[in-house]
C-alpha cells in the first residue's frame, strides 16, 4: 500500500523519492561550457516534454530514457526489469546513432537547437514501429495519432544517465506549470492528506465543477485541477490557451481557494487506453495525488472523431482497479451528472429517483453545437458567464471557422477538377479559399523534392502545414493531392484538427484513370519508362474511413463538389440557406 509521507502527510512520490535531474546552480555555468563541445543530438518536441517531465520527477522512479532491457520488459510485461509497474515505454528516438559512442557524453538539442541536457551514452538500440504499437497501444491502425506519428520517430533508441541544464521554457501561462515538487508544497501548505485529481481535456462546465467538489468533499481532500498540455500536434496551442484560461477563471471565482490547485503539465500524451490511464495514476502521485478522477474516456480516443473506437473505457477503469493498490492511487469513477431544472441544481445520474423525466442530461459536445457554434452564449444553466464569454470570444460560429477540404486518390481520379468545381461554390458562400494543388505546390513549396517515399510525405506534411495555419487563421485549405500514404494523411488531419479535416477520397477505377491518362503519365508508366507511378507501380494506400468517397464513373464533377457542399452544410461548416433558430435541448433526451 502507498506509503505517506512523514513530513508533509501527503502520499510518497512512486518509489518513495522524488527524481531531479536540474543541475545545481553552481555546477550550470561549467555544464554548458562543456557542453559547447560536445557532439550533439537533436530530440523531438515529445522527447523534449518527456525529457522536462523526467528532469522534475513526474516519472519518478524513472531518471532517464528507458534501457533495452527495460524497454522490452516494459512491452511485455508493463513493468521495468526490476519489476516496477511502468507501463508507457519512454524512450529517446533518433534518426541516426551514427558518430556517437558509448560511454561518451553527448549534448541533447531542442528542435530549434537550444541546449538543453548532458547525456552520457550507455545504450543505443533500434526499435520496431508494429511491436512497440501493438503491445501498447493494441493497434498498428494508422487512424491512431500515436501510430501516424510513430511513422515520423527515429528508428533508435538512446538511453543513458542525464544532467538537465536548461528546462525548456513555456511563455504560456507558465506560473501555471510547477514542478511536482511545487505542486506538493502548495498541496502540503492546505493540510490534507488525501488529495483528488482531474484532469480536464475540454472545458469544464457546471456539471464537472459539480462533480469535482463532491469527489474532494467525498475523500475529505484537496483537489488538483490538473489538464495537460504539453507536446501538441500543431494548432492546438490556441485551444489549450483558451481551455486553460477556462479552468482558472472557473477555480478563481467558483472554488474554494484553501483546497483547490490548478497546475498544467508538458506531458506529451500517448492515448494508450489502459496503460495510460494508469500511467497518468502513476505520473499523479508523484504530484502529491493519493486519488484520481478517471473518466469515461480520459486517455482514448473519441469513437466520433477517429472513427472507430480503439479502447473501451471500461477497460481503463478496469486495469486501474486491478493494479490501483500497487500504484498506491485509489480511482474516482467519473460520474455522469444531469441537470434538474425545477431544483436548478446537478446531480449524479444514479441518485435521481425513477421516472423523473424533468431533467437534462448533459453533453458539452451538444450544448456547444446548439448554442455557441451557432453565434449564441451558452446557457447559464450549463456554463457561467464568464466561461461563456471566454468561449465565444474564442469560437467564432462554427459557419465563420475554418476548414480543410482534402482529396485524395489516384492520379487522374479527378481531384484537381473537383476541386476547381467546388472553389467557386465556396467563393460564393463568402469564404476566403486557398487552393493547394499537388502539381503546382511542387512548382515551389515543394519544388526539389521527388516522388521517392520519404519526398512523397514531406510533401504531404508541407502541405498538411500550410493548410493547418489556413484553417487556424479562419480561412478554407481545398488541398487535391494524390497523398498515398494512409500515415502521412493522418499526421495532415491531425495538424489541422481532427473536427475540421474532411478527407475526400476520390474513389475513381484505376482502369478508368488509366483511360483517361490526363498527363499520358499511366501510359509511361506502363512502358516503364516512369518508375514509381501511384497505381502502376507504386503503393496507394486506401482511406480506411474517409469523410466522403465519391465515385467519379458515377458522378460528374458538379455532383461530386454538391456532395462535398452537403457533407459542409452537415457539419455546420457551411449555413443552410435559412438559418434555424438555435433550440433549447430537449427536456429529458438522451444527449
Ligand atoms: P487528378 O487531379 O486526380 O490527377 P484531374 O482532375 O487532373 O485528376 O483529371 C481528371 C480528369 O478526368 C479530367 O480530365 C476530368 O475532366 C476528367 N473527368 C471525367 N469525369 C470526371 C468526373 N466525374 N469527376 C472528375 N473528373 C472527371
Amino acid at each position: 500500500m502507498a506509503t505517506h509521507e512523514r513530513e508533509t502527510g501527503l502520499i510518497a512520490p512512486y518509489g518513495n523519492r522524488l527524481v531531479n535531474l536540474v543541475v545545481s546552480a553552481e555546477a550550470r555555468a561549467a555544464l554548458i561550457e562543456k557542453a559547447k563541445h560536445l557532439p550533439s543530438v537533436q530530440i523531438s518536441a515529445r522527447s523534449m516534454c518527456d525529457l522536462e517531465l523526467l528532469a522534475v520527477g513526474a516519472f519518478s522512479p524513472l531518471d532517464r530514457f528507458l534501457t533495452e532491457e527495460d524497454y522490452r520488459s516494459v512491452l511485455a510485461t508493463m513493468r521495468l526489469a526490476d519489476g516496477v509497474l511502468f507501463p508507457i515505454p519512454l524512450t529517446l528516438p533518433v534518426e541516426s546513432a551514427d558518430g556517437l559512442e558509448l560511454g561518451r557524453e553527448l549534448v541533447l538539442r531542442s528542435p530549434t537547437n537550444e541546449m538543453l541536457a548532458v547525456m552520457r551514452l550507455e545504450g543505443v538500440y533500434p526499435w520496431d514501429l508494429e511491436e512497440e504499437a501493438t503491445a501498447v497501444l493494441g493497434t498498428t491502425d494508422s487512424r491512431h495519432p500515436l501510430v501516424s506519428e510513430m511513422h515520423t520517430w527515429g528508428r533508435w533508441c538512446l538511453s543513458g544517465p542525464l544532467t538537465v541544464f536548461n528546462l525548456p521554457r513555456h511563455k504560456d501561462l507558465p506560473d501555471l506549470r510547477k514542478t511536482p515538487a511545487e505542486v506538493r508544497s502548495l498541496l502540503a501548505a492546505m493540510g490534507r492528506e488525501n488529495v483528488v485529481a482531474y484532469q480536464p481535456r475540454h472545458p469544464m462546465h457546471r456539471a464537472h465543477e459539480a462533480f469535482t467538489k463532491e469527489a474532494a468533499l467525498q475523500i475529505d481532500g484537496s483537489l488538483l485541477i490538473h489538464p495537460v498540455a504539453g507536446f501538441t500536434n500543431h494548432g492546438e496551442d490556441v485551444e489549450n490557451y483558451t481551455r486553460i484560461r477556462c479552468y482558472k477563471t472557473l477555480i478563481e471565482n467558483y472554488y474554494d481557494g484553501g483546497r483547490t490547485v490548478l497546475n498544467v503539465i508538458p506531458l506529451a500524451v500517448r492515448m494508450a487506453g489502459p496503460r495510460a490511464g494508469l500511467w497518468h495514476g502513476i505520473i499523479n502521485r508523484n504530484y502529491g495525488v493519493s486519488h484520481l478522477i478517471v473518466g469515461r474516456d480520459p486517455h482514448s480516443l473519441s469513437e466520433g472523431s477517429y472513427k472507430t473506437a480503439f479502447y473501451d473505457s471500461r477497460d481503463v477503469q478496469e486495469l486501474f482497479l486491478q493494479l490501483e493498490s500497487e500504484i498506491g492511487v485509489r480511482m474516482i469513477r467519473h460520474k455522469e451528472m444531469i441537470y434538474l431544472p425545477q431544483s436548478k441544481q446537478y446531480e449524479e445520474s444514479g441518485r435521481v429517483a425513477r421516472g423523473m423525466d424533468e431533467y437534462i442530461r448533459v453533453s458539452a459536445t451538444t450544448v456547444i453545437e446548439d448554442s455557441l457554434f451557432r453565434g449564441t452564449q451558452l446557457p447559464e444553466w450549463f456554463t457561467h458567464p464568464e466561461i461563456s464569454q471566454i468561449l465565444s470570444d474564442a469560437n467564432p460560429p462554427k459557419d465563420r471557422q475554418g476548414f480543410c477540404v482534402w482529396l485524395t486518390g489516384l492520379p487522374s481520379s479527378g481531384k484537381s477538377t473537383i476541386a476547381e468545381t467546388l472553389l467557386p461554390m465556396l467563393m460564393a458562400k463568402g469564404r476566403k479559399v486557398t487552393f493547394l494543388d499537388g502539381d503546382v505546390v511542387r512548382t515551389h513549396l515543394a519544388k526539389g523534392l521527388g516522388f521517392g517515399k520519404e519526398d512523397r510525405v514531406t510533401n504531404i506534411l508541407r502541405v498538411g502545414f500550410v493548410a493547418s495555419e489556413v484553417v487556424r487563421h479562419e480561412g478554407v485549405a481545398i488541398c487535391a493531392l494524390i497523398s498515398p500514404y494512409a500515415h502521412a494523411r493522418e499526421q495532415a488531419r491531425a495538424m489541422v484538427g481532427r473536427e475540421r479535416f474532411i478527407e475526400v477520397f476520390v474513389d475513381t477505377p484505376v482502369s478508368l484513370c488509366e483511360q483517361r491518362d490526363v498527363k499520358g503519365m499511366y501510359t509511361q508508366a506502363k512502358r516503364g519508362d516512369l518508375k514509381g507511378f501511384t497505381g502502376v507501380d507504386d503503393v496507394y494506400e486506401l482511406p480506411r474511413s474517409p469523410d466522403l468517397r465519391i465515385n467519379t464513373s458515377s458522378m460528374t464533377p458538379d455532383e461530386s463538389a454538391r456532395m462535398i457542399i452537403g457533407e459542409l452544410v452537415q457539419k455546420g461548416f457551411i449555413a443552410q440557406e435559412r438559418r434555424r433558430e438555435p433550440k433549447g435541448l430537449p427536456v429529458g433526451a438522451a444527449a
